[in-house]
This record gives structure tokens, C-alpha cells and sequence, in this order.
């Protein structure tokens, strides 16, 4: 599934606007123990794994993996309730016990584009950053002491991993600067109106 056009301009627009850092920007400890939640697809996991191996050798990384990942956390987000069962809820117990059992507070959002359980359910990549927010939000209410980060994994060709040698990238999401961005957006399109 490729990366839709508005999802691709979208990203860029957040990779201009400096809200996607590069991840040797972000101060990612060696021996930093994450819990991460992230999408069940399997053509992305691998890179997830590399990727915090990678920046956390004496580390531990600990995987929730459920379809869109932190987008089933979001109040708003339709993969928090499906079929009448509160994925959410459920989700959040199981993110808490993976704390408790691996003794971290530290949480890795990673939401990644293109998502095929976001594209089933009618999310964008701007609804998807919005609803990992909410998710963070979530948690840090929900899991005392939570030390939340936002990953973001972006495929650019929409190939899989063993067969593209495409432009795969992830990047650190700063969330105070996107909300700063949204507002700048806000304000400029007031000024031309
Ligand atoms: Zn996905």
C-alpha cells in the first residue's frame, strides 16, 4: 500500500516545520528500557526492533503490538471500540503490566505510515498524529510517572521490507513544537481570510 499523496505532504510538511527530528536529535540513552506500542505489521516490525537495538544496545524493549498501534489508545479513534469491546481499556492494562514487569516508565508510541488498520478505518496521517497525541495523554493519566515518546516510522515507497530497498525513516515527534505548528497554521490561515 503506498503512502497517499495528502498523507505524504502531510509528513513533509511536519519534517519542514521541524515537529519530525531526526532520532540522533532526541537524547536516546543506550540502556534506556522502553515499552513500545506499535502496529501488529509484521513488515514493519523488523525495523522497529533494529532500530532501538540499534540506539539502546544494553537496553530492554518490551512489544505491545495491536492493529494501528497507539491509535486504538485514542478516545476519538475508531480502533478504540470495535465489535463493542474496549480495546482502549484493554490495551492500557496490558501497557501497565509491561511497566510493572519490566520496570520502566518509559512508553514508545509508533504510529507509521502507510497503516493499513489507519486506511480500514478512514484515518489520515494528520487525524493518526492527532490521535497519538490523545493516546500519550492517555497513558501519562493513566500509568503514574509515565515518560511517553513519540516514534514515527515512515515507509516512502510502501514496499516491503525484504524487497524495496526504499526509503524507509524514522524520526522523533515533538509535540509541544506541532502544537505550536498547528497554531502558526491557524493564525496564518485567519490572516488570510
Ligand atoms: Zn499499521
Amino acid at each position: 500500500m503506498p503512502l497517499k499523496a495528502t498523507d505524504y505532504a502531510f509528513i513533509r510538511a511536519l519534517r519542514t516545520a521541524q515537529v519530525l527530528v531526526d532520532t540522533d536529535e532526541h537524547e536516546l540513552r543506550a540502556t534506556d528500557r522502553f515499552v513500545a506500542s506499535a502496529c501488529a505489521d509484521g513488515d514493519r516490525t523488523p525495523e522497529l526492533l533494529d532500530f532501538h537495538r540499534g540506539h539502546c544496545p544494553e537496553g530492554c524493549f518490551h512489544n505491545q503490538l495491536r492493529h494501528g498501534g497507539p491509535l486504538a489508545l485514542a478516545e476519538h479513534s475508531p480502533l478504540a471500540y470495535r465489535d463493542g469491546l474496549p480495546h482502549r481499556e484493554c490495551y492500557l492494562m496490558e501497557l501497565r503490566e509491561s511497566c510493572e514487569i519490566k520496570n520502566t516508565k518509559i512508553l514508545a508510541l509508533y504510529p507509521h505510515f502507510p497503516c493499513s488498520a489507519a486506511a480500514k478505518y478512514g484515518i489520515s496521517a494528520e487525524q493518526a498524529f492527532d490521535l497519538t497525541v490523545e493516546a500519550k495523554l492517555y497513558l501519562k493519566k493513566h500509568i503514574d510517572g509515565a515518560d511517553v515518546r513519540i516514534f514515527v516510522h515512515v515507509d516512502y515507497d510502501g514496499h516491503p521490507q525484504a524487497t524495496s530497498g526504499g526509503r524507509f525513516k524514522t524520526y522523533f515527534f515533538r509535540r509541544q513544537r506541532y502544537e505550536e505548528w498547528k497554531l502558526e497554521l491557524q493564525a496564518s490561515v485567519a490572516k488570510s481570510a
